[in-house]
């Protein structure tokens, strides 16, 4: 059992507090934990512009001394990996990776809340758009994905489908897209995630559908879990049902990271 995606009070829509983690974690048996509280907006000009979606640029050396130092003060009873949850703008690639280049960080998983900076402060209401604003949406979305796996510092995506978050057919709209995606993921050692957080969301699913998940098996992409949880209470959510789920499309390993490089856990 592990549990590589988590939040915590820094991004201002989380509880609690590192430790927090590390202790629940310890209290229901994990051998590993990941820390992966939200990247801040690294290319804004401004020290912290959204409060309530992630930590100022200057938390975040603040935030990796923490966990190194948990790390340490946990080490023989659970190990800590250290991470973070990127967004990924395609704008701002390199800079990213830079800045992650700086810290020990074991492994990033790169998400996509938004398909721009500019798309914070205005989404895309799937449920009012057009057709084709949808597809256009999609198709910017996979390009977006597809920039992160080939960056070469996104070592899991996470919540593949996670626009289905809010709009269930958004999976539909990825659906033609997911083979290359995966083929892609698989060619550059890029993880997939089973992300639970979406049983508490319009989508009533984990990230990525079942289908993906066969899908990602056929491709011999590897898999990890992540809760993604808010709160400590929510370490570990649905993990054996995942378990069950991978075994019974093939997986018998899941993949985690130490300093970027892969190492696996039997199911
Ligand atoms: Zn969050
Ligand atoms: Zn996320």
């Amino acid at each position: 059992m592990l549990d590589l995606h988590t939040h915590h009070k820094r991004c201002g829509h989380a509880y609690g507090d590192l430790e927090d983690y590390v202790q629940e974690a310890i209290l229901r048996g994990l051998p590993i934990l990941g820390v992966t509280d939200h990247s801040p907006y690294f290319y804004s000009h401004e020290n912290h512009p959204y409060k309530q979606l992630a930590m100022s640029i200057t938390e975040f050396d603040v935030y990796m001394e923490e966990a190194v130092r948990l790390k340490r003060t946990y080490q023989g009873q659970i190990e800590v990996l250290i991470g973070v949850e990127s967004d990924i703008f395609k704008e701002h690639i390199q800079l990213y990776g830079e800045m992650y280049a700086k810290y020990p960080i074991d492994y990033v998983i790169g998400s996509i809340h938004f398909v721009s900076p500019s798309g914070i402060m205005e989404s895309l209401d799937f449920n009012t758009a057009s057709e084709e604003q949808k597809q256009q949406e999609a198709l910017r979305y996979v390009e977006i994905m597809k920039a992160g796996i080939d960056s070469g510092w996104v070592q899991i995506i996470g919540h593949m489908d996670g626009f289905k978050r809010g709009y269930p057919a958004f999976t539909g709209l990825l659906a033609p897209y997911v083979d290359e995606l995966l083929k892609r993921m698989a060619a550059r050692g890029v993880a997939l995630e089973i992300n639970t957080s979406g049983i508490q969301h319009a989508c009533k699913e984990w990230y990525p559908s079942f289908d993906v998940i066969e899908r990602a098996r056929f491709h011999s992409v590897p898999v990890t879990f992540g809760s993604d949880a808010h709160h400590p209470d929510r370490l570990t959510t649905d993990w054996e049902k995942v378990r069950d789920t991978l075994m019974l499309v093939g997986y018998r390993q899941v993949v985690y990271f130490r300093q970027r490089k892969p190492f696996l856990m039997d199911l």
